[in-house]
């Protein structure tokens, strides 16, 4: 029997209390030797009679651990006279950098026992959680190269430090309130307030409708109670979008319905945002006027302390910037940025070196992928070169493909603004230093003035690296599957081959051949952008003409802007052509009256589900053509349908009124759903192949996304997502990685 050997695991072993782990279950087992972390695996030297229950054991790992490889070497040379956890040693770069992991249940306990040295203590941490990729400066994870190096440990914390019977046995955030980061309450001008308990003093005041300023993990959030949310939503000049809540269990179950996976989601290690529906649609509109609500469970002390403190069960927890922009996260940019929307900030004194916002989640997809979730790493072989995807431009990401894995930054923002721009290439710089990567390949979206593609174009220049230009929705399906597939991509807008707008797409191949076989009919953007931000242009580039006109003067316009757009659309003047999923569902939402303005991200189209999450789909008939070789969806059809039957609705009594334009929503819904399904399965059968891909932002839209699948299904096809990244554009910059890699011959 085996006595010795030298282990080598691979897989995210970093700054999940690893060696900690193998110090224990060495102690137990009476094996004598060496642990330490390489950078990118941790190398076990042991000697004992009981080695092989000891690899065993070691090769499960502890819970935060994902193990990809466990390799026994031979050894030779006599065994320490102990067992001894080594210092860290810069190795070979893969890819592992640790992502924020929710306090933990022992934690939690620890600093609500009074005694004890962590009571009431903000930023109580352990091998099993903590901050991470937030802090960190630098790898292998260790506290010298954290933002934590700032704090030097007290003799107790040493002492648990040391202590192989402790939870806090190396562990790098270890800190307790004699030596750790400290809280600080400050007013409105960023003022220091004397506050010797800043928790409890900032729960009183958010009890008393104050708005607070919180610095937390990734970055600031705005918190307040919900009876401030309509203040908040006044100061911030963001009447419409929804804002994120963070509410204690028993309050998420009295406000949502939460299935049990969204529970798993919920208390997770990752702890994100799960977009709930509400259980009663028209309840805490204050907060969200659609039939859902992002909510998330306190996950770090400090939230933990806040709400034992406060009387109210209820926060909002929105990050703190603008949307698209990069979060806020040093306390003087807060304060200058923040001036008059918040009357006090709780900040802290921790460093946050690598900005992180929640994720968000919902039906067990990924929305956002941040925080807990990325740096996101995945095992794949996309051969030798290394690849720089820099992602499309809104909701974006990076990823890095190096020596066997791709790494997914967390969400980066609307890479249209200088700001968001400067994060990216932090983000690039960043995470390219921990993976030791030099491109050989930057992939980029194919939309020439992108910021992303003239950053990629910079960066090329000065690297030396082969550009690669991917189009979007072809990354969509990249991100999803590289086996010969159908590939669905409905989401909001990509630039197309021909310099059009698509987003209601259908493939045929296998990455990287992709071709385009059917989509959406291509219907006019009267104004091209304007067009997504006014939904009522976009019904009247669908639907030009005398009834959509009269609909519009009702709604308000004017003679002469109506004059304007009738022109444009006449003679196809600053007009772009669309295929867009979402253009279609904005027009309708138009037709409803659900959406007059776009004033975040996907609204016109989310106001559409939540008025058909209390309808009733019919099935109404497809009109299918054919353009330039590819099957085509009437999108006019389905709109006119649906204007034929709002003017019918006009004449009904309220309550029938309201029930008949959900009818609309839901159907609508329903048949563009089955529409591109069935563009999708008649690609399938003409060319024999079983699977279909779907991705793309509007496919989180449960109605469209559950018919689809019930359609494919029906057709004895397999459908294929990947709930590994998001369906909308956070899986781009992945999928850009995948396409590049699978052009071998260059
Ligand atoms: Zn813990
Ligand atoms: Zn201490």
């Amino acid at each position: 029997m085996r006595n010795r050997g030298r282990i080598l695991i691979r897989g995210i072993v970093q700054g999940v209390g690893f060696r900690p782990f193998v110090y224990a279950r060495a102690a137990d087992l009476g094996i004598r030797g060496t642990v330490r972390n390489t950078g990118s695996q941790v190398e076990i030297d042991a000697w004992g009679d009981r080695f092989p229950q000891f690899l065993d054991a070691v090769s499960r790992g502890p819970p935060m651990a994902r193990i990809d490889s466990v390799q026994v070497e031979p050894l030779d040379g006599n065994p320490p006279p102990d067992f001894i956890i080594l210092q860290s040693a810069a190795g070979a770069l893969s890819g592992l950098i640790p992502p924020e992991i929710a306090t933990c249940r022992d934690c939690t306990g620890d600093i609500f026992t009074p005694s004890g040295r962590y009571a009431g203590y903000w930023a109580t941490s352990c091998v099993n959680c903590g901050p991470r990729y937030s802090i960190i400066t630098g790898l292998p994870y260790d506290r010298e190269r954290t933002s934590m190096a700032e704090f030097p440990v007290c003799p107790s914390c040493a002492g648990e430090y040391s202590d192989p019977s402790c939870r806090r046995h190396h562990a790098q955030t270890i800190a307790c309130p004699a030596c750790g980061p400290q809280l600080s309450l400050r007013d409105a001008s960023g003022t220091p307030i004397d506050a010797p308990d800043p928790i409890g003093e900032a729960a009183r005041l958010l009890d008393a409708g104050r708005i607070l300023a919180i610095r937390g993990i990734g970055g600031f959030h705005l918190s307040c109670i919900q009876e401030s949310a309509e203040e908040l939503k006044r100061r911030l000049g963001r009447t419409e979008q929804p804002f994120a809540v963070m509410v204690t269990p028993g309050h998420l179950e009295e406000i949502t319905w939460v299935s049990p996976e969204d529970w798993g989601w919920l208390e997770s290690p990752v702890r994100p945002i799960a977009v709930l529906p509400k259980r009663d649609p028209d309840a805490l509109t204050g907060i969200s006027n659609l039939h859902t609500l992002g909510c998330m469970l306190p996950y770090a002390p400090l939230h933990h302390l806040l709400f034992a403190r406060l009387s109210h069960p209820l926060l909002i927890m929105t990050s703190a910037n603008h949307p698209g922009y990069p979060m806020i996260t040093e306390t003087d940019e807060a304060v200058e940025k923040l001036q008059g929307s918040v009357d006090f900030f709780l900040a802290h004194n921790r460093r946050i070196v690598n900005r992180c916002d929640d994720s968000v989640v919902r039906d067990g997809f990924i929305i956002r992928l941040s925080r807990g979730i990325a740096p996101k790493r995945t095992r794949i072989n996309l051969g030798p070169r290394c690849i720089l995807g820099v992602g499309p431009e809104l909701n974006s990401n990076i990823t890095i493909y190096t020596k066997g894995f791709a790494v997914t930054s967390p969400h980066i923002g609307h890479v249209r603004n200088p700001p968001t721009l400067t994060y990216l290439q932090e983000t690039v710089e960043r995470t390219g230093r921990f993976l030791g990567a030099s491109y050989d390949v930057i992939a980029h979206d194919l939309h020439p003035q992108f910021l992303s593609t003239r950053f990629a174009r910079e960066l090329a220049a000065s690297t030396g690296a082969a550009l690669v230009p991917v189009q979007h929705h072809r990354a969509h399906v990249a991100a999803v599957t590289t086996v010969p597939c159908i590939g669905i991509t409905i989401d909001g807008v990509g630039y197309g081959d021909d310099g059009h707008v698509w987003g209601g797409e259908v493939f045929s191949g296998q990455v990287p051949d992709l071709d385009r076989v059917a989509h959406l009919e291509e219907v006019p953007m009267p104004g091209g952008d304007l067009a997504t931000r006014f939904p009522e242009r976009m019904l009247y580039g669908i639907l030009p003409g005398a009834e959509t006109r009269a609909l519009l003067a009702d709604r308000g316009w004017d003679e002469i802007a109506l004059g304007v757009l009738e022109r444009q659309v006449e003679r196809s003047v600053n007009i772009a052509w669309t295929s867009s999923t979402g253009r279609v569902l904005d027009a309708v939402a138009a037709i409803l009256g659900a959406c007059r303005e776009r004033t975040y991200d996907g609204e016109p189209a989310m106001r559409l589900e939540s008025l058909a999450v209390r309808g009733t789909a019919r099935e109404w008939p497809l009109v299918f053509g054919s353009r330039d070789g590819c099957r085509t969806l009437s999108t006019r059809a389905l709109c006119r349908l649906a204007f034929q039957e709002y003017s019918r609705s006009t004449d009904l009594p309220l309550p029938d009124r309201e029930k008949a334009r959900a009818d609309i929503a839901a159907s609508v819904q329903h048949n563009l759903a089955r529409g591109i399904a069935a563009l999708a399965v008649d690609a399938a059968r003409e060319r024999g192949i079983p699977t279909v891909v779907l991705s793309g932002g509007v496919a989180y839209n449960r109605a469209i996304r559950e018919t689809i699948q019930r359609e494919i299904r029906a057709a004895g096809l397999t459908l294929v997502m990947n709930p590994e990244y998001p369906l909308g554009d956070g899986c781009i910059s992945y999928g850009q990685c995948v396409w590049a890699g699978s052009l071998r011959d260059g």
